[in-house]
């Protein structure tokens, strides 16, 4: 089945469920068992792995539907889903990791997870150190007897660096280590985690998989090997979605591949149209052939989602708020991946730790929505019109 096929059927049977088309919202915390001999079989079935339901929080029909629709269209193992992007990094994580370990951690990663690094598995007795998002096979000379992790990020949070995750990969499992992905910017669409060594392949749904800046939700994709680990600890840390969501979710999933397009392509509309105004110093998308990360992400990459980043030639940050505070379309606000366009000003350095971010402007991002291209670039050319008058 081709993939768009597959964004239409994965976790879904209708006769299952009166016929209805999608999977019905079940709302539960408790299940009743029509009698002994069933309970008990239902559990020993739920120990063997199988998708049963027994309590709310071990997933229903719901949550499996979408369980299911993740695993196959990114091509992992299975798939757990968690109630946000942040818990599906940080499960996975604890899912991996113990006291005595160490973990790689790529430099350009969403602040967040560095943020749970820092302050959760320090705690914790585990070291973190941060490594260059250009350091490819090279890592090999960083991976310790202790490390378990190699975290990747591509194209990496703000600075929108592609990472070699193939040659990152063969010098992880060479020393034993896992290699866990956070591969929201390219969706399960456009980035198959698990043909280039992934592991452990987390999205944040709250961006495209739901699509529409309505909710918060997070899913982990495993091959079969690291799958056990990590459903007992998702298990261990009473994590479940809210049932609402998850619908929400698989009904963004349906149209996913029509969106991402448009994003796509309205993304790289603006990133061509940016890279030729005088008020700008550069365009941080890979699929631009100008980008340092082109290659890889051509190599790698099935396309490019609406998010890049763009960076001003230096200007005070009163003239950037003339410019940004007066849009129409783009709205000022973070996450990102809904049909709306959204604008923020970013400041990379201020997290860094191993590389320096060598930009001298100040540094945009942008999600390129689903609004006409025209009317956007009808919105920046107002905005760079407002810049200038105020420097
Ligand atoms: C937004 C985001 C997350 C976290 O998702 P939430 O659902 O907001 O917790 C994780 N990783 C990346 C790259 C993100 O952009």
């Amino acid at each position: 089945m081709k993939e768009p096929t597959k964004l239409v059927t994965a976790g879904r049977d209708p006769a299952k469920h009166q016929g209805v088309v999608n999977t019905p919202v079940y709302h539960a915390s408790t299940v009743i068992f029509p009698d002994l001999a069933t309970h008990d079989e239902i559990r020993a079935a739920r120990a063997r792995g199988e998708q049963v339901v027994v309590y709310g929080l071990n997933g229903t029909p719901t949550t499996f539907a979408l369980e299911n629709a993740v695993a196959e269209i990114e091509g992992g193992y299975r798939a757990l889903v968690v109630p946000s992007g942040l818990a599906a990094v940080t499960t996975a994580l604890l899912a991996c990791l113990k006291a005595g370990d160490h973990i790689l951690m790529v430099d350009s990663v969403y602040e967040p997870t560095r943020n749970f690094c820092r302050g959760m598995l320090a705690r914790y007795g585990v070291e973190t150190t941060y490594y260059d998002p250009l350091i490819g096979g090279k890592i090999a000379d960083q991976v310790r007897p202790n490390t378990r992790v190699v975290f990747v990020e591509s194209p990496g949070s703000l600075t929108f660096e592609v990472q070699d995750i193939p040659a990152i990969a063969a010098a992880a499992h060479a020393k034993a280590a896992l290699v866990v992905m956070d591969n929201t910017w390219a969706s399960p669409l456009y980035f198959k985690p698990f043909e280039h060594g992934v592991d452990i392949s987390i999205q944040a749904g709250t961006k495209y998989l739901a699509g529409h800046s309505d909710l918060l939700i997070g899913t982990i994709s495993a091959t079969q090997q690291a799958w056990p680990a990590l459903r007992e600890t998702a298990r261990m840390l009473g994590l479940g979605a809210g049932p609402d969501d998850v619908y929400l979710t698989l009904r963004g999933l349906r149209t996913l591949g029509v969106r991402l397009a448009r994003h796509q392509e309205s993304g790289l509309a603006l990133a061509r149209w940016l890279e030729a105004r005088p008020e700008v110093a550069r365009v941080l998308h890979p699929g631009l052939p100008t980008d340092p990360g082109h290659a890889l992400w051509k190599r790698d990459f099935l396309g490019a989602s609406g998010l890049f980043g763009v960076e001003l030639k230096p200007a005070s940050r009163q003239a950037v708020a003339a410019m940004i505070d007066h849009m129409e379309l783009f709205g000022i606000g973070y996450s990102w991946g809904g049909f709306e366009s959204l604008i923020v000003l970013t400041d990379p350095q201020r997290v860094r730790t191993a590389t320096r971010w060598e930009g001298h402007g100040p540094l945009l991002r942008l999600h390129a929505g689903l609004e006409d291209v025209e009317d956007l670039i009808k919105d920046l050319e107002s905005g760079f019109a407002r810049l200038n008058a105020a420097l």
